[in-house]
């Protein structure tokens, strides 16, 4: 499979490698957008969110949280901003799961939400059509 991500994770694409377990690979972004964006991603090939499992999940979020604990107990930080895109529609441009650490310091004044247009309907209009059950 033409996949950068599982390259990287056999090796044949090198990457500066953060942490690596059994069921996890994370390392840094090549983007040159903020200091310390860190993707996290499952060793297995899992396309987005739609594709995956209930033990790929929690193995990938137990290691999302150990990482951004690491970053502000031992890095220097203050928080972090946790992002992810889920199919084209979204922004998803590497169809190999993984969640963006962005590690954060007070007053660094990085803006990690985007600028959303404004909500056109109802509060309750969307629940109608988002609620389940
Ligand atoms: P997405 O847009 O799918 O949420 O994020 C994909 C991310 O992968 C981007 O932030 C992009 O910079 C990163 N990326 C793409 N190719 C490579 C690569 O070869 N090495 C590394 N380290 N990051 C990559
Ligand atoms: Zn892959």
């Amino acid at each position: 499979m033409d996949c950068i991500f599982c390259k990287i994770i056999d090796g044949s694409i090198p990457s500066r490698k953060i942490y690596e377990d059994k069921f996890t690979y994370a390392f840094l972004d090549i983007a040159d957008d903020v200091d310390g964006h860190t993707l996290v991603v499952p060793k297995k090939h899992i396309r987005d969110i739609f594709d995956l499992d209930k033990l790929t999940s929690e193995h990938l979020l137990t290691a999302v949280k150990m990482i951004s604990q690491h970053y502000v107990e031992k890095c220097g930080y203050d928080g972090v901003n946790i992002l992810h895109a889920s199919g084209e529609a979204a922004g998803q441009t590497v169809f190999h799961f993984h969640f963006h650490i962005i590690p954060r310091k007070t007053d660094d004044n990085i803006n990690c939400w985007t600028n959303f247009p404004g909500r056109k309907k109802t509060l309750d209009e969307m629940l109608e059509v988002l609620k389940i059950n």
